[in-house]
């Protein structure tokens, strides 16, 4: 169960927003009280609840904002029990001066605005013991290891115990929380209200990342990098999970590279199955493979780990074969087919640009590297025995396919390109490997030359596809996870104000864990 935090001022917008979230198919909620600026009418606030309640009144130290004198604090709470409300938030210290009255259950809970303290069993013993109906435990997590200890505590716990963790890095525990047998999940009202380090809105928690439908067997993935909020990763897969009826889910996991081996082996007691792998771990995730595929050891850079039958990991890189089958659609539609022979400019040489210069000389292409750093450019073509074009000679070449691999243009700077548009000439193929915005400016002065354009969009929804298929064995649509990229990047608004659209379509209750693959056959579909 997903139990949803109003903190408002007023009186009025906590019932109003009550009444919208039960509208919404919330079904707990909690007030928090501390957040009111007038002496609480807490008669008011539960005369005619919508959904079943929690009532909380938190402390500054636990990140509250209560400000009344203890004696007040407990009135109120005394006052919420004897109106009948379904749930108290009591801290330790107060568990013992509110007393069990009525229907009215207690959850006693522990808060660590911090750390994740090393005597988290101890605390978890002594919250136990204060007549808990429930035990909440949430704690500051500086490593994404830390959402592991957190439960562990909720799946050892004998009281029915809420245990996460706060912050960016526990994210991981608070869509999991359920699966490891917390009865609920805290979130906020909307991305606009958020109330604690790392809190979900609730329309995410419950249609992205489907909470009420996680249970033990759900089989779990995710995206490891640094940053990853930003990531449409767990748009694509999640939404993909849902359409296919996978009892399946996918997280955002932000590891800094320092954590990252340490993270992939504690997360070994979550049986997590396979990981998307992003900036800067690319190179990290070859090393870390029991099994790289001969692909990503080439190039030295995997973008996907999962575990095989046998338990081992297996690296690879669906960035290259997506990148490819994207160049591919731009020649087919000039009638055209195969990169043997074409005149290939690849502009940037970082890790983009590196997987797809690789798989331009396998197949064949007269490759051409320009990059802004010399150095950097010039070890790239020496390393592949092309040509390097410094950045201020990369109009003068005659090229056929034209591959971005820098982030010029992408959003929030939309107005450049890294390539002059008197520079193109018709017919090119011009590929934009940056899918926000889908329509650059270098792909729309390209289009305006006639050139053959296609966008970063193409190749992001093919890694992503052939990552699912190593992940849960089944191909998914194409078409599908393009217009869910869309929606939710176009118009480019949509993302910077409201953040990642969810996708809302209804959830169905008739779920399927996907099988641990074989080996995958990494083939974008
Ligand atoms: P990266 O490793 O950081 O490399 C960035 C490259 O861009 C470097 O060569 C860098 O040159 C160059 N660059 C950065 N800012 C520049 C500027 N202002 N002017 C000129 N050159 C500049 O990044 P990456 O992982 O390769 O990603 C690069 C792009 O590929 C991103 O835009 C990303 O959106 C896109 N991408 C798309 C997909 C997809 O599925 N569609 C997948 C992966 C990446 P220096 O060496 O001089 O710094």
């Amino acid at each position: 169960m997903i139990c949803v935090t109003i903190g408002r001022t007023r009186h009025k917008q906590i019932m109003a927003e009550h009444l919208n979230l039960a509208q919404r198919g919330a079904e707990l909620v909690e007030l928090r009280v501390d957040w009111i600026s007038r002496p609480p009418r807490i008669g008011e606030l539960l005369r005619n609840r919508p959904t079943p309640t929690v009532l909380t009144i938190r402390l500054p130290a636990d990140g509250g904002r209560f400000s009344g004198t203890e004696e007040t604090r407990q009135t109120l709470l005394r006052e919420a029990i004897v109106a009948g409300v379904e749930y108290v938030d009591l801290e330790e210290e107060l568990a013992s001066k509110i007393r069990r009255y009525g229907k009215t259950k207690r959850i006693i809970s522990y808060h660590n605005m911090e750390e994740t303290p090393d005597d988290l069993e101890e605390i978890h013993e002594r919250l136990s013991k204060l007549d808990a109906d429930v035990v909440k435990v949430v704690t500051m997590a500086n490593s994404p290891v830390d959402n592991v200890r957190l439960l562990k505590l909720a799946r050892n716990a004998k009281v029915p115990t809420v245990a996460f963790c706060m912050g960016e890095y526990g994210i991981v525990s608070r869509i999991l929380c359920g699966k490891f047998g917390s009865p609920f999940t805290y979130c906020t009202f909307s991305k606009e209200r958020v109330m604690a380090p790392g809190q979900l809105p609730f329309d995410e928690m419950k249609k992205l990342y489907r909470f009420d439908q996680i249970n033990e067997s759900t089989a779990v993935f995710g995206v490891l990098g640094d940053p990853v909020s930003h990531s449409w990763s767990p748009l694509l897969h999640n939404a993909a999970f849902k359409r296919m009826k996978l009892n399946a889910v996918y997280l955002p996991i932000r590891v800094t590279p320092e954590d990252f081996t340490p993270t992939l082996k504690a997360f070994e007691e979550l049986g997590i199955r396979g990981y998307s792998v992003t900036i800067p771990h690319k190179e990290a995730a070859v090393k870390f493979a029991d099994k790289p595929d001969e692909t990503s050891q080439k190039i030295g850079a995997a973008n996907t780990l999962f575990k095989d039958s046998k338990g081992l990991w297996r690296a690879a890189n669906t960035d290259l074969p997506a990148a490819l089958e994207s160049i591919e659609l731009g020649l087919q539609a000039k009638g055209e087919s195969g990169l043997s022979g074409k005149r290939v400019l690849i502009l940037g040489a970082g890790g983009a640009a590196r997987a797809i210069a690789w798989g331009v000389m396998q197949a064949g292409g007269v490759l051409m590297v320009s990059n802004r750093s010399k150095e950097r450019g010039m070890k790239l073509a020496e390393e592949l025995g092309c040509q390097f074009v410094t950045w201020a000679n990369r109009g003068a070449q005659a090229v056929d396919v034209i591959v971005n691999c820098t982030p010029i243009g992408m959003f929030p700077e939309m107005a450049q390109s890294p390539y002059e548009q008197y520079w193109l000439r018709d017919g090119m193929v011009v590929f934009d490997t940056i899918y926000n915005p889908e329509n650059t400016m270098l792909i729309r002065e390209a289009r305006e030359h006639r050139c053959q354009t296609v966008s970063g969009i193409e190749m992001f929804i093919r890694q992503a596809a052939a990552q699912f298929k190593f992940f849960t064995g089944r191909e998914t649509s194409l078409d599908e996870m393009r217009s869910t990229l869309r929606r939710a990047i176009s118009p480019v608004r949509v993302k910077t104000e409201t953040g990642h659209a969810p996708p809302s379509e209804a959830t169905s209750s008739q779920e399927e864990t996907p099988p641990a693959t074989e080996t995958g056959s990494g083939e974008s579909t």
